[in-house]
């Protein structure tokens, strides 16, 4: 593989404000209400009056052993080899489910019709403008980021190829993505007392 691209996540700078949750969902016209390519986890710790949580946004993590490819018995999900982004090919899959069960981080969502859905890393095309315009994928065009992050209100969340992502993480989260066993393509910083704040968040998606 020529490179492998990961995402990014600062526990320290993200709001909870779910802009990467709505922006993933007009990006990429995801009808249902049910299908979350990203979602929102909240992590609570501690009890009243110390209770403390923290937001962590999650998607597919484009994983390098991709568990979900391994137990397909269609061969829909490809991991591709020039960047390492996880898709999905709809017109070979019978909707078996066997990827969620296979999934460590409840990446696989379901449309109406069934079959798998997810995030595809915008392509590595970038956000375009949700409505049917094409990608900006040249820099002077604003870039080939994805929708979720070029919509994160504070960098808490980006995306590209590993080798730059580590290059501007801590060394702490460096060295969490490299002990890594499933390979989830994600560099996450640590939770510290400074990210705990108590934030109190509705998900507008539903
Ligand atoms: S996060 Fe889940 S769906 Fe995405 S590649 Fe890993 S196992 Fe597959
Ligand atoms: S639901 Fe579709 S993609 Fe998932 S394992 Fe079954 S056939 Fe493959
Ligand atoms: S990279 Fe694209 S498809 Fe994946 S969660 Fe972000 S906006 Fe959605």
């Amino acid at each position: 593989m020529s490179r492998q691209w990961a995402f990014y996540f600062d526990t320290q700078k993200c709001i909870g404000c779910h802009a990467c949750v709505v922006s993933c969902r007009v990006r990429n016209d995801v009808g249902t209400k049910e299908a979350k390519w990203r979602r929102m986890e909240h992590v609570g710790e501690g009890s009243f009056p110390d209770y403390k949580e923290t937001s962590v946004s999650m998607s597919c993590f484009h994983c390098a052993t991709a568990p979900c490819r391994q137990v397909c018995p269609t061969h829909a999900i490809e991991k591709r080899e020039r960047d390492g982004i996880v898709t999905v090919d709809q017109d070979k899959c019978i909707g078996c489910h066997y990827c969620a069960y296979a999934c460590p981080f409840g990446a696989c969502q379901y449309g109406d019709d069934g079959l798998l859905q997810k995030c595809h890393l915008c392509l590595g095309e970038g956000a375009g403008d949700g409505h049917g315009k094409p990608a900006r994928q040249k820099p002077e065009d604003g870039g080939a980021t994805a929708a979720c992050v070029d919509n994160c209100v504070t960098e808490a969340l980006k995306a590209g190829p590993i080798n730059e992502i580590l290059r501007e993480a801590s060394e702490e989260a460096a060295n969490r993505y490299s002990e890594s066993d499933v390979g989830p393509a994600l560099v996450v910083e640590p939770v510290t007392q400074e990210s705990h704040d108590s934030i109190e968040t509705t998900d507008p998606t539903g």
